[in-house]
């Protein structure tokens, strides 16, 4: 037995199951996925597509594969899936590679205004294979700046536009950008990552109702295993969608990943996950409101989604790297994140992030996210001795076990 690694992934359990998780991308998958990734599916190979691979012995994995399809499918209301692509920067990268030639203008939100490194920065592909513009929020309201958006696309011309964000606590106006485009001649792409599970439930409106195309991970609102799909309704994109992900971008699917994408699509066709995921909000909301009345800076006021923004700098003078730092230190997990016009440098910055979807799964409602803000103000304002509020937290989470 390989005790050194079986030892480690004990640990992470022990801390996964004693911190209050409150990173906005992450999540508990259930049992039934996690064995489904684990399961003797890895040890297939399947290039190519469900009765079309470049292997034998493929008739089992066919029918998963044909299964993931069909209840993803299902569950956005869609005509074609793609469920290969191994993360969410892979399907990105697919669909780009799908519509686009290199050099070709594409139009994305800024990561410093919520955006993703796939959506054009400089460090990614995004930005090196394609000419990138940017747009963002509106200083005033902190809200996408549509008007900028659509001056924007005039100007540039882009082939793509592409919405979806990775710490934007707000929906975002599906009509107005299949707008936008229209005018502008580019595609609608719209990377809907982090609100996959928002969108199953009938929570947010279904982006593959009005952009070209859609991606997503499977593995943050949505509760499975970490991977990503895309989705389209057009049937000549959706060939060379496939195309681009295998073999352009990719090689054999990962067979135990895409079973457990099955599982986590079943899950998420249930009446459950729909009150799971109005639990994700109310709990956002309650969150939001607590810390509001504690005297924070929430950006925007609010949340219409699992994330909540806070400006840790302008309400208390610390950094988010320093809350970030001293939030840890009790057990409480989240992430330092930008804010509109930061007056400090990334590596720094004014906010964190705080997300609801992970401790919602192990059973948090709305009297445990007020504690938790409580817990939030304690450790940044130094009202309590740390030992204490540390002590506070294990109290909170040992009334919720993570599922071994
Ligand atoms: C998380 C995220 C991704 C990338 O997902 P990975 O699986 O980490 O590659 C892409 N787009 C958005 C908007 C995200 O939030």
């Amino acid at each position: 037995m390989d005790k050194k690694i079986f030892d480690l992934i004990d640990k992470e359990y022990a801390r996964q199951n004693s911190n209050i998780e409150l990173i906005a991308s992450e999540n508990f998958a259930s049992k039934e996925v996690r064995l489904a990734t684990g399961s003797i599916l890895t040890n297939k190979y399947a290039e190519g597509y469900p009765s079309k691979r470049y292997y034998g012995g493929c008739q089992f994995v066919d029918e998963v594969e044909k299964e993931a399809i069909e209840r993803a499918k299902k569950l956005f209301n869609v005509k074609f899936v793609n469920v290969q692509p191994h993360s969410g920067s892979q399907a990105n990268q697919a669909v780009y590679r799908a519509l686009l030639k290199s050099g070709d203008k594409i139009l994305g939100m800024s990561l410093a205004s919520g955006g993703h490194l796939t959506h054009g920065y400089h460090l990614s592909f995004s930005g090196q294979d394609y000419e990138s513009h940017f747009y963002g929020l509106d200083e005033k309201t902190q809200l996408i700046d549509y008007d900028e958006l659509e001056r924007l696309a005039k100007e540039i011309k882009p082939k793509m536009i592409v919405a979806g964000a990775s710490s934007y606590p707000r929906k975002i106006d599906c009509e107005r950008i299949r707008k936008i485009c229209d005018e502008a001649g580019a595609y609608f792409f719209f990377d809907m990552a982090h609100i996959a599970g928002l969108v199953a439930a009938g929570l947010h409106k279904n982006p593959c109702d009005w952009a070209d195309v859609v991606s997503s991970t499977t593995h943050k609102t949505l509760r499975g295993p970490r991977g990503g799909i895309i989705l389209t309704n057009n049937p000549d994109i959706a060939k060379k969608i496939d195309k681009a992900v295998f073999p352009v971008s990719q090689g054999g699917p990962l067979m135990h990943v895409i079973a457990a994408k099955a599982v986590c699509f079943y899950e998420a066709l249930q009446p459950e996950f729909k009150t799971y995921q109005e639990q994700v909000i109310k709990n956002a909301k309650i969150l939001a409101k607590t810390l509001k009345e504690l005297g924070y800076n929430v950006i925007t006021g609010g949340t219409d989604n699992h994330i909540v923004l806070i400006d840790v700098y302008s309400s208390k003078g610390i950094s988010g790297i320093d809350a970030q730092n001293k939030l840890e230190e009790v057990n409480i997990t989240v992430n330092k994140n930008a804010v509109i016009n930061d007056p400090l440098p990334p590596f720094k910055a004014s906010g964190i992030r705080l997300g609801t979807p992970a401790m919602t799964t192990r059973g948090f409602v709305e009297k445990d996210f007020e504690k938790v803000a409580y817990l939030i103000d304690d450790v940044l304002s130094g009202n309590k001795p740390i030992d204490e509020i540390k002590k506070e937290v294990e109290e909170l989470v040992e009334k919720y076990p993570l599922e071994k």
